[in-house]
């Protein structure tokens, strides 16, 4: 090794070895405690001990998610172009809180939402050419609050601050929490929150009749439905809500509808994906994250909406300590009126750079690549009958479960699902997840990890296969000794 000698073999980093990953994750959990000092130093430290710290007993206790064999929730990817920007916006550390406090700030910003929207192929309103525009958020969840915020100010505008009671939120059974947590922030309570019921029949997606129908009943007990949120490729699996359907109702009843598209949004940039996207016209706001699955390290999350001035009349507050000529003559953007709060970084960055470096063409190829994995993985869960694929596989997201052979718990595999994912995640050879639908214990495997080929997906289906094959077998067993 070239490193001068300063450290021995024993003490390399070595990130995915999934003996020491075991052996210290357990420890670290307890202990993380313990093995550092209850108080910052009151003098400054040697580099190489804050180095060697970082090795011994930080690294040990992550989930490594850049690993190829990460196949958990939904993917964060990191790239060097991503890193390249992220690396700029740190060393410039400009906080671009207004137009004026750091212009190419935000016009890159505006350049570079206009050209993902133009990917996107979303409609017009959503340029910054017309009343409405982008933003970067942090995450989908400040998003889908800010706009959940808007949507109540603007109601409350018409029918009046005392009318809060009476408004109602929607969305489907598999929204993303984060909805949950907006509505709590917004003053919006359960007894006000719609959720509408899906199953395999429409594919996990809303049915727009029952949407249609929770409707009509509040409006006829008197209640004003003013926010509906939909999902093109929900977090438990990957389903999708028809928005041109669902864009009918929400228009005919005036509400604010906003679409999810977190992780899926990214698969839109590929033409035949698009179609997921069909109806974005009747839309409000549009949220997906390039720091899930479009190479942009965390955090970058775009928001589109319709009109602007919904953003500014609730989040504007013009003190007189920001006042400035521009801002004054209202030509220019001053992104801290679109968010909650006031600093923000240059994110933008890291997005232009990642789609000047690979350009559109690339960054579809590597989208596909995924899915086209994705697909692989899924032959082989259907190649083997003890298993069967729960959802279709609509994006890189594989939803399966192992076949209940002798339904002793009854609980239709519940218990053997668990089981077993725990198990495979015990090799420390692969990651991956479960989520829970129509009471079901279904295994997630998401594609999506930058590193990620089709040995990997291979070796991964080889774990999997084994550690069914021991469960079988233990419960075979056991049967015997209890006879
Ligand atoms: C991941 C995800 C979110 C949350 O994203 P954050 O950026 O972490 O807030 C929201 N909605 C969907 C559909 C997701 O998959």
């Amino acid at each position: 090794m070239s490193n001068g000698g300063n450290v021995r073999e024993n003490d390399t980093l070595k990130p995915m070895d999934s003996k020491q990953l075991r052996e210290y994750g357990h420890r670290m959990l307890d202990y993380l405690k313990d093995l550092l000092p209850d108080a910052a130093p009151e003098q400054p430290e040697n580099f190489q001990h804050v180095l060697d710290d970082i090795t011994k007993k930080i690294i040990p206790g992550l989930t490594h998610w850049q690993s190829p064999n990460f196949f958990g929730y939904y993917p964060g990817n990191s790239s060097i172009a991503g890193f390249l920007g992220e690396m700029i916006c740190s060393g410039l550390n400009v906080i671009g809180l207004s137009w004026i406090t750091s212009p190419a700030s935000t016009e890159l910003e505006v350049i570079v939402l206009d050209w993902l929207a133009k990917l996107l192929n979303l409609p017009d309103q959503f340029l910054s050419t017309g009343h409405g525009g982008g933003i970067i958020q942090g995450t989908a969840s400040e998003a889908i609050l800010v706009v959940l915020l808007a949507a109540r100010d603007k109601i409350l505008e018409r029918i009046g601050r005392n009318s809060m009671d009476k408004l109602v939120v929607y969305s489907s059974d598999q929204v993303h929490s984060s909805l949950k947590k907006a509505c709590q922030i917004a003053g919006i309570y359960n007894d006000n929150f719609r959720i509408i019921k899906t199953d395999a029949s429409s594919g996990y997606g809303i049915d727009p009749l029952n949407l249609d129908q929770a409707v009509h009943v509040d409006i006829e007990a008197g209640l004003i439905p003013f926010f509906l949120c939909a999902t093109v490729g929900t977090t438990s699996s990957a389903s999708v809500d028809p928005l041109v359907k669902i864009g009918k109702i929400t228009e005919e009843n005036a509400m604010w509808f906003h679409v999810d598209a977190a992780y899926a949004g990214s698969a839109c940039i590929c033409p035949e994906y698009r179609h997921y996207l069909d109806g974005l016209e009747y839309v409000d706001s549009f949220c997906m994250n390039p720091h899930k699955w479009l190479l942009i390290n965390f955090d970058c999350s775009t928001l589109w909406v319709k009109e602007r001035s919904a953003l500014v009349n609730s989040f504007g507050t013009n003190p007189d300590y920001l006042k400035n000529k521009m801002s004054q003559q209202k030509n220019v953007v001053d992104f801290n009126d679109w968010q909650i709060p006031l600093g923000r970084r240059f994110r933008s960055l890291k997005l232009w750079m990642v789609l000047r470096l690979y350009g559109a063409d690339k960054l579809r190829g590597y989208i596909r690549n995924h899915i086209n994995l994705a697909k692989q993985f899924e032959q082989l869960v259907r190649s083997d009958s003890r298993f069967e694929i729960v959802c279709p596989t609509l994006f890189s997201l594989v939803c399966f479960r192992f076949l209940p052979y002798n339904n002793d718990n009854d609980d239709d595999g519940y218990e053997l699902n668990s089981q077993l994912l725990d198990a495979i995640n015990s090799t420390g050879q692969l990651f991956f997840t479960h989520t829970i639908i129509s009471d079901k214990y279904i295994l997630r495997f998401a594609v999506g990890a930058v590193l990620t080929e089709e040995r990997h997906i291979r070796e991964a289906w080889k774990v999997i296969q084994n550690q069914a094959t021991i469960i079988s077998n233990n419960h075979i067993l056991s049967k015997i000794n209890l006879k």
